[in-house]
């Protein structure tokens, strides 16, 4: 019954509930911190928010054409909303796009540490994937990756700043990667916090796509909103094999609204890049943890005394979560999303606790 790919799949992992986080720790979820999963902790402005209370039409489908979501996103982006789609998440654009382009037996490239959805998603498609491990400073191995690159090679992912490394691309990287020709991928879902994109490029590469998101920026990942930026060609087999009504009517308006109150949400993203900074530099005065310079909303750490998975327990028992690991690659390291500058002073003084335990 089942297709050999999904039995191969590792067993379903549900990421940890809240309220069962809760009940095992003793904190109300009011009380927890969240900073597992790079979301911004501001949330959306209130005009935003105001813009979503109005259930006028809740009872019609949305619009298919997503017409002035694109609208408003080709003005964000400058690109032409002709090439600009919408997808439920950026998630689902990465299986649109596997969807797309993937005959059995295709390759696909992902230099390796980075976001698992990459490794995870092509082998339902019929593609294998290539890891290519990044250097030592998780730049790009563009001689390897080159390498890597072949008669079956579909595309290459690189996310940039890359999660959860938190560093760029730079644009003579991807020049070089786009003039093998291969398909990229470039995932900017971060772009805002790093106040750089490389989007310019796809008016002189029809081999790249541009991959952003409203789950971190814009404070929305509830409502689940990503956006591509397509190649013409592309554009058009995604709006064949992707689902009519794949964004909802909150999300669509949601992209309106929060795009139309900019000025307000980006206040939001610059007082995260500054909060990033006071978090490193907090972190830096541990001897706990080694954390690498990032232009995300999170900061990625070596655990540099005692064992990662142990830290994230204790960080647990206080209530505050951060993102392990179990790929080898990264099983002695956290990801600690930027928060609020208090979040910033709770898991710094946290970790000052825990340092003195493990002394
Ligand atoms: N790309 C990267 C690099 C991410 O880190 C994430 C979220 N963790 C996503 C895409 C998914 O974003 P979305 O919420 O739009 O599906």
């Amino acid at each position: 019954l089942i297709r050999q790919v999904v039995r191969d799949l590792p067993g379903y992992q549900p990421v940890d509930s809240l309220e069962a986080v809760a009940r095992e720790t003793g904190h109300t979820v009011h009380a927890l911190i969240k900073l597992d999963a790079n979301e911004n902790l501001y949330g959306p402005s209130p005009r935003v928010l105001e813009a979503l209370t109005r259930p006028d039409d809740y009872h019609l489908y949305p619009d298919a054409s997503q017409q002035a979501a694109r609208q408003a996103l080709a003005g964000y982006t400058g690109a032409d909303p002709d090439r600009i789609i919408v997808g439920n998440g950026s998630d689902e654009l990465i299986d649109l796009l596997l969807l797309a382009t993937v005959e059995p037996g295709d390759e696909v490239i992902v230099p390796v540490p980075t976001f698992g959805v990459y490794l995870d998603r092509p082998p339902l498609f019929g593609a294998t994937v290539r890891v290519v491990p990044r250097r030592d400073d998780f730049d790009l191995d563009l001689d390897q990756i080159e390498a890597a690159i072949g008669e079956r090679t579909k595309l290459v992912f690189v996310a940039s700043p890359n999660n959860p490394t938190g560093n760029l691309v730079s644009a003579q990287q991807l020049v070089r990667l786009l003039r093998t020709g291969v398909l990229v991928v470039l995932d900017e879902a971060y772009f805002e916090f790093a106040g750089r994109t490389l989007l310019p490029l796809s008016r002189e590469f029809e081999n790249l796509v541009v991959l952003r998101t409203f789950s971190k920026w814009a404070g929305l990942a509830g409502l689940r909103i990503g956006y591509g930026i397509f190649p013409p060609a592309l554009a058009e087999a995604i709006w064949r094999v992707k689902q009519p009504f794949n964004v909802n009517t909150l999300a669509l308006r949601a992209v309106e609204a929060a795009l139309a109150d900019l000025s307000v949400q980006m206040q939001k993203v610059i007082r995260i890049r500054l909060e990033r900074g006071r978090l490193f530099r907090g972190l830096r005065r541990l001897d706990l943890l080694q954390p690498y310079p990032s232009r995300g909303n999170f900061i990625l750490c070596r655990v540099a005394r005692g064992d990662a998975h142990d830290l994230h327990r204790r960080l647990l028992a206080r209530g505050i979560l951060v993102r392990k690991y179990d790929d080898p690659l990264l099983r002695q390291h956290l990801r600690i999303t930027v928060g609020l500058p208090e979040h910033t002073d709770r898991v710094l003084q946290a970790l000052r606790e825990i340092a003195d335990e493990v002394a």
